[in-house]
Order: C-alpha cells, then sequence, then structure tokens
C-alpha cells in the first residue's frame, strides 16, 4: 500500500494526498476520559498531540490515529440511556426513519445499550445492533435486542450480510468521527445496506464548530470533523450519495444525513444544496477559509486566563462547574491548573474525588459550591448553559457570578445579591 490506510500528521486519510496544514494546534494533552485517582497524581501521565490538520484536497479536518478506538472503546464505556434527552432525542429520530424508509431490518452501528434500536423494536421491526463495547452490548441484549459484539469493518460487514440478509436501513450515530479507518468503515456501510436502502449517519458540525468556536469538543477520540461537503467526498468513496440533510442541534450541531447507494440515482433534496451554500458563505469550501479559526481559538484562552489571573490578584475565588470532556481540551490548552481553577464539581458520581487529566484539578460533588460560596464558578459544559444557569440560581445569594469562556469569555449575574 502507498499510503497509511489510517492517515498520518501528513497523509489524508480520506483522499491519500500529502498536503496537510495547520487547522488549530491545541498542545499535547492525556485522552480526555481519562479521570486520575488521588494514586496516580505520584506517577507519570502519557499526553498525545492535539494538533488538527485541514486537507489543502479535501478539506477533511483530521487528526492523525493516535489513540486506539479499540481502547478508548472497551474501557470507557458510556450508557447512551442514563440520559433521558438523548433516550426521547432517539425516540424521534426512529420516527422520522419509519416514516421515510419503512424498513423491516434495520442496523445500527455502535448500538451502545440499545437506546435507540429498543424504539425499532417496539415497533415490530427486526433490528441488529454491532457494538463494540462487550459490557454495554450485554446490556441491551439483556433487553432482547440482538447485539454483535464488534468494530464495523468490511470483513464484520460481509459476515454480518451473509448471516441476516442487507439491511434497509443502516444507523450509524455519533462514531462516524470516532472511526480512523475511515474509508474501510463506510465500505463496510454500503455492504451492510440493501441496493435499495439508506444509511442516516448522525456526527458533529463542522460548520457550527468553526461558528460557535467549539474547539473544546476536538478530542483525541474525535478523529475527523465533517462538512456536509467532506461527508458527501467520504460516502462516495463507497458509491454512497447523499440524498438528504437535516441540521440538528445536538453535540452543539449536528448534521443528520441521508445517503443512498449510487444505484438508486436519488435527486438530492434542496436541502443539500442550501447547507453546501451555507457551508461556502463561511468559507469552509476553500482552504483559505480555515485560516483564521486558530487565532480566534488563542483568543478564547487569552481572555479567559487573564479573567483567572485577575481574579487570583483580587482574591477571588474561581471554581468550575462539570467536568466534561471538552472542558479538560479547555483546561490543558489554557494551561489551568488547580492554582487558577481551585476545584470543580460534576454530577456524576464515578468522578467524585478524581482529578481532571493532565491538570489535575479535583472533582467534589455539587453541594461543594453551596458549602463554600465561591466568587464566580465556571461552566464548562456550554451545551447545557441554560439548564446550569437555571440550577445554579443560587450563587447570586453570596454575591457570586457565574462564567462561561466559549465561544468567549462571559460573566453571567444570577438572582439578587
Ligand atoms: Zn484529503
Amino acid at each position: 500500500m502507498s499510503r497509511p490506510r489510517l492517515g498520518s500528521a501528513t497523509t489524508c486519510r480520506l483522499c491519500g494526498a500529502q498536503s496537510l496544514t495547520t487547522f488549530v494546534d491545541l498542545g499535547a494533552s492525556p485522552p480526555c476520559e481519562l479521570f486520575l485517582t488521588a494514586e496516580a497524581l505520584d506517577l507519570p501521565e502519557t499526553t498525545y498531540p492535539l494538533h488538527a490538520r485541514v486537507c489543502e484536497a479535501c478539506l477533511l479536518v483530521q487528526l492523525p490515529p493516535l489513540i486506539d478506538p479499540d481502547e478508548t472503546f472497551t474501557e470507557y464505556a458510556y450508557f447512551s440511556s442514563f440520559s433521558s434527552s438523548w433516550v426521547e432525542h432517539a425516540r424521534r429520530y426512529v420516527d422520522a426513519v419509519v416514516e421515510r424508509a419503512a424498513p423491516s431490518f434495520v442496523v445500527e452501528v455502535a448500538s451502545n445499550d440499545g437506546y435507540l434500536l429498543q424504539h425499532v423494536v417496539a415497533r415490530g421491526v427486526r433490528a441488529l445492533g454491532i457494538e463494540p463495547s462487550a459490557n454495554v452490548g450485554e446490556v441491551a441484549r439483556e433487553k432482547g435486542i440482538d447485539t454483535l459484539t464488534a468494530f464495523l469493518d468490511p470483513g464484520t460487514a460481509t459476515a454480518v450480510r451473509a448471516e441476516h440478509g442487507p439491511a434497509d436501513v443502516v444507523v450509524a450515530n455519533n462514531v462516524y468521527a470516532h472511526i480512523p479507518d475511515l474509508l474501510g468503515f463506510t465500505e463496510a456501510l454500503r455492504t451492510l445496506v440493501s441496493d435499495t436502502g439508506w444509511v442516516v449517519i448522525e456526527v458533529q458540525h463542522l460548520l457550527t464548530l468553526v461558528e460557535h468556536c467549539q474547539f473544546d469538543t476536538i478530542y483525541h477520540e474525535h478523529f475527523q470533523y465533517y462538512t456536509l461537503q467532506t461527508a458527501q467526498t467520504a460516502l462516495a468513496t463507497a458509491g454512497l450519495d447523499v440524498v438528504d440533510v437535516e441540521l440538528v442541534p445536538t453535540h452543539g450541531g449536528s448534521l443528520r444525513v441521508w445517503a443512498r447507494p449510487s444505484s438508486v440515482g436519488a435527486t438530492p433534496s434542496a436541502r443539500v444544496a442550501e447547507v453546501l451554500a451555507q457551508e461556502a458563505a463561511a468559507g469552509l469550501d476553500t482552504v483559505a477559509g480555515y485560516a483564521g479559526f486558530a487565532q480566534r481559538v488563542s483568543k478564547v484562552r487569552d481572555d479567559l486566563v487573564r479573567f483567572l489571573l485577575d481574579a487570583a490578584r483580587d482574591g477571588r475565588s474561581v471554581v468550575g462547574y462539570g467536568a466534561p470532556g471538552k472542558g479538560n481540551t479547555l483546561l490543558n490548552y489554557c494551561g489551568i491548573r488547580p492554582d487558577l481553577l481551585a476545584w470543580t464539581v460534576d454530577r456524576n458520581p464515578y468522578k467524585h474525588g478524581r482529578f481532571t487529566p493532565g491538570t489535575r484539578i479535583p472533582i467534589h460533588e455539587p453541594e461543594r459550591i453551596e458549602a463554600e460560596r465561591p466568587d464566580y464558578v465556571l461552566i464548562m459544559p456550554w451545551n447545557l448553559r441554560d439548564e446550569i444557569v437555571e440550577q445554579l440560581a443560587g450563587v447570586g445569594a453570596w454575591g457570586g457570578r457565574l462564567v462561561v469562556a466559549v465561544p468567549e469569555l462571559e460573566v453571567i449575574e444570577v438572582g439578587a445579591p
């Protein structure tokens, strides 16, 4: 083979061109979900560069494959059904799929604990999940959802098709960014789907990432970042045509792409042209349009660090709210450690008593805020901003204020001082 199939720091994994140029360089950090125990604080910690590049030839924004998704997926199981809004999103999603495709067999790739396929099964439609994480797949099987423990690659797809037949609908949500073997994965999607079927993909939209400066959603686990244009290019490598697209609010802004085998000869909807036009209007159809992002990102860092330094000088206490993956990208990139952000809180009990990767900020229970009455609370999961501002309205009672760093520094007054 003439090029590394998974891509590299110099070679594009989609088109093979050796023309990658910097999109944004966020330094080096540990994997964002690798929270530390107290004992681990005295041990070395491995970091990986977080340098996103754009291909001058096909415009795919990508990270080199430094982390093995096999390890990430098996170790850091995330149970989708823990989030009630996510389950509701899945129910409406299944309604839309059934209405459009009237399937008799649905395959979902990275099916997690069956949060989505349970709605397919409830409609009496045959379903198969393909889930790499063994313990998560077991939860789905206990719910009565046929689930294969495997990574999707061309070999798995061929075996599934031979055993179960072609699928009318193949669903791939929040996984198309997570696979370094983009070409192999796309080929496998085509193998799974029938010649008249549908492939439906939900993936974070690079347009909203750029527009809202969501650089902190760049993680080692996300190997590539799509515009509709680059998603189209990727799907075309396996003979899949984009026929429709929706913009959905998940993860700060996602694409829901509806694709079909080229042999169907479907005419793309007007929405496809509209979204491509929006991307072009933002400059994302030429490599020059990607050039200003890094500068906007460093301004977010400068403003946040300046705010924290000023607060420290004035004797004001600042703590965090949340310890999400995006918070860890932000803290590591900005070099914020406990001297600038004393501690943070999180609702997930797994994280209590642990420390943020790389920056080693202690994570406590949310009640700590009420007990310690800090002057400022930095909200890290900005995607839940409205909900958290409401939850933290009580901070105003002691004259405290809330702070958001992305897309730009903002100090929010809450309640009456
Ligand atoms: Zn390329």
